[in-house]
């Protein structure tokens, strides 16, 4: 199968303990938890037994290596993430709200998490599979790496996956539009939730998003419900499954888990309908855990908790 690789961001997160603090009056966080959507989803992805290697950067200090323990520890492939000596590891604060809104602080300009050293040449032999999580490509330094990776992939023949993540003040950047509307062009498979359908062309109903989606030129869509669950379309089907009702603790992650389940099984194989089947019970697994990383699964935990949990539309 493709070897699947991700360039962007490293990061450690600190979670406030109480929902509904605002970030100036938190008095406790927990944390340092390991995160960065890249690497949430090359972790899990890993789990599912793909081959991987991330390209991104972290400091020469504790964070850096917390974060480097767990992606080798789950067999996420780190020769490419550079150990910056004059940089400190990208950081965020986040509060929870009980209507399951966030608010964050990141501290990631001018660390290590945009500073990565990377070139197309560094990339790794073999068929790859890229994907990019567009919230990095707000990031000047990470979107020119993504962008000379994105074409070096496709050139050699490859594979480009994208979760267009598209936040509102992205789509305001000239450029970091521009970057992706050119990944979404050049993308074999997108994995949108529905509010990025939102973000991404505001006014058009659903159906006509994902008709202006399909024409960009991607195969295979995975659209991302959230507690509804999801619908995969390809190879001329489209597939409804249904969410599992779980207790949702920590939304983040839950989108990248998804992901990178679903790329995952696909590069070894997999059908459409069974990765979808199994991305949306990583993703609901994932809510039910605090830390951004900390809710990733391996295939044995995804198996029981399918024959555990049935899914529930409505
Ligand atoms: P993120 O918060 O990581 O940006 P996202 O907005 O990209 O996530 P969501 O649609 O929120 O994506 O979640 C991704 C997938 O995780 C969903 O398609 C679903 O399979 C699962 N999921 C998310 N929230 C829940 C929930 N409350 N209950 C069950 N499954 C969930």
């Amino acid at each position: 199968g493709h070897k699947i690789v991700t360039v962007g961001e490293l990061l450690v997160e600190f979670i406030s303990h109480t929902k509904g603090c605002a970030l100036e009056r938190i008095g406790e966080f927990s944390g340092p938890y390991p995160s960065g959507a890249p690497a949430i989803f090359l972790d899990q992805a890993s789990r599912m037994g793909a081959e991987t290697e991330m390209f991104g950067g972290v400091g020469d200090d504790g964070f850096g290596r917390l974060l480097l323990e767990r992606l080798r520890a789950d067999g996420v492939g780190t020769e490419g993430v550079s150990v910056l000596p004059d940089r400190s590891t990208g950081t965020a604060f986040v509060s929870y709200y009980d209507d399951g809104s966030r608010d964050f602080i990141f501290h990631l300009a001018n660390t290590a998490a945009d500073s990565l050293s990377f070139t197309a040449e560094m990339l790794p032999p073999g068929p790859l599979a890229l994907h990019v999580s567009a919230a990095s490509l707000g990031s000047a330094p990470l979107r020119r790496a993504i962008l000379s990776a994105a074409d070096a992939v496709k050139g050699s023949g490859g594979k480009i996956t994208c979760d267009p993540n598209a936040r509102p003040q992205l789509m305001q950047d000239d450029e970091a539009r521009g970057a992706l509307e050119r990944i979404l062009g050049q993308a074999d498979c997108l994995m949108p939730s529905t509010s990025d359908l939102d973000h991404l062309y505001p006014g058009l109903d659903e159906a006509a998003a994902i008709d202006r989606l399909v024409h960009s030129g991607a195969e295979i869509l995975a659209i991302k419900r959230g507690a509804k669950g999801a619908t995969i379309i390809g190879d001329g089907a489209k597939y409804d499954l249904p969410g599992h009702d779980v207790d949702e603790v920590d939304p983040t992650g839950a989108g990248d888990c998804f992901c990178g389940t679903f790329v995952a099984l696909l590069a070894q194989g997999v059908g459409l309908e069974e990765a979808g089947r199994q991305a949306n019970a990583a993703g609901a697994i994932a809510v039910t855990r605090r830390g951004p990383m900390e809710g990733n699964s391996g295939p044995s935990q995804i198996s029981a908790f399918l024959s555990s949990t049935p899914a529930v539309s409505d």
